[in-house]
């Protein structure tokens, strides 16, 4: 197993890297104060591992009180109503302060249960089991929480910190592979910003991810676990570097948005906009075109798109990348790379007309 550790003064936590960790009640439990824990889930996961976690809880400690709730899988379901579900559990139970929320299941289930932790009276203990890439190598680490409002994605939400996050990284084995990829594309992203050494070692495994070569899963997972403590250690609250996460994301909004959810999945639209970036950051002149080449030819090698719809015209991008968060008095900032392999800037001090040369380069 493995361990890494968030840095946040009194509110730190570790994250476990290691298979079959789900059978590890006991360690689970340690992160859990008080007698009473609610295990939130969906349809999907609930059918492969809400009875392991169960009797992996109940097995380490058979006082322990395990109810649960189970979500309707899809991020069409990460809203404000279905989120009640949760809330109207936890009163049904009888649920005090000294409960623990658990997260079993994707980044939709962690963020949904993490809001549901923060506000249920007034905050509860919240731990995450993550089940996905996505969720295990990103969205379940840092505290971002919170679910999606009709005028706009992750619009309503909280920074709240779990105790621990548990990744079982055999959940991984059920994984569709389209999913698997589409994680893929934010391990990428790690490489790309910070850690050109773990780029490079994606360019050596990318087979044995696909293949879901344990030790291979366990070394990706564990790099950009260690990449996203030390982002957000270094700026919770995204008042700086943590903006660098957001590679690819302008663009890759921009996708999401026009096309409607489920035609490309979060990862999907990243891949295809981190390519972009780096078109751009190459026009700009603040990088070699061999890393744009390089980081096309390994998200490609992950099976990512690198290109966007057809559907997708220069004015559509532009309308849909000026509402971006990044946005600042009116000044669109970008997510781009400078200098060599694994440097980048947050920025909105770049020649508009590169952006537009990037733009007419991928609209047909
Ligand atoms: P998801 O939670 O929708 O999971 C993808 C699909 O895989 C779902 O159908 C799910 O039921 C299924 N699934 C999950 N685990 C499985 C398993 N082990 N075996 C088989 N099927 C499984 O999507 P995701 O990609 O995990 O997360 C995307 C969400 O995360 C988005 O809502 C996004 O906004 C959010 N996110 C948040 C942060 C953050 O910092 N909080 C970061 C990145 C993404
Ligand atoms: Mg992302």
């Amino acid at each position: 197993m493995r361990v890494v550790e968030v840095d946040l003064g009194d509110r730190s936590y570790p994250i476990y890297i290691g298979q079959h960790l789900l059978n590890d009640g006991a360690r689970l439990r340690q992160h859990i104060p008080g007698n009473r824990v609610l295990i939130v889930t969906n349809t999907t996961i609930e059918k492969l591992y809400l009875q392991k976690c169960t009797d992996a809880l109940k097995a380490a400690d058979p006082q322990l009180q395990v109810d649960s709730v189970v979500l309707p899988d899809g991020e069409e379901y990460k809203n404000m109503e279905v989120l009640g579900q949760v809330w109207d559990k936890a009163l049904e139970c009888r649920l005090d302060r000294g409960t623990t929320f658990l997260a079993l299941g994707g980044g939709v289930i962690g963020d949904m249960t993490g809001f549901a932790a923060a506000a249920y009276q007034r905050g509860v203990h919240f731990v995450q089991v993550p089940t996905t890439v996505m969720s295990q190598v990103d969205s379940s680490v840092g505290g971002k929480t919170g679910v999606n409002h009709p005028l706009g994605k992750n619009m309503i939400g909280a920074f709240y910190q779990p105790r621990c996050v548990l990744i079982d990284t055999t959940t991984l084995d059920s994984l569709p592979r389209r999913e698997l990829a589409s994680g893929v594309s934010e391990i990428v992203k790690y490489g790309l910003i910070r850690d050109a050494e773990l780029f490079e070692w994606l360019e050596g495994n990318m087979q044995r991810i696909l293949e879901r070569d344990p030790e291979a899963i366990a070394h990706a997972v564990e790099r950009s676990c260690i990449n996203k403590a030390e982002v957000v250690a270094a700026d919770e609250k995204e008042g700086g570097v943590r903006a660098t996460l957001n590679l690819g994301h302008t663009f890759g909004h921009a996708i999401e948005t026009s096309t409607g959810y489920g035609t490309f999945l979060h990862g999907e639209a990243v891949s295809i906009g981190m390519v972009m970036a780096a078109d751009m950051s190459v026009r700009l002149g603040w990088i070699d075109a061999s890393i744009l080449q390089r980081t096309r030819a390994l998200l490609q090698s992950a099976g990512l798109p690198v290109t966007p719809p057809e559907s997708m015209s220069i004015a559509a991008f532009k309308e849909l990348m000026a509402v971006d968060k990044k946005v600042q008095a009116g000044k669109l900032r970008l997510v781009l790379l400078k200098g060599p392999l694994g440097g980048c800037v947050v920025t909105g001090d770049f020649d508009p007309a590169k952006l537009d040369e990037t733009l007419a380069a991928f609209c047909s």
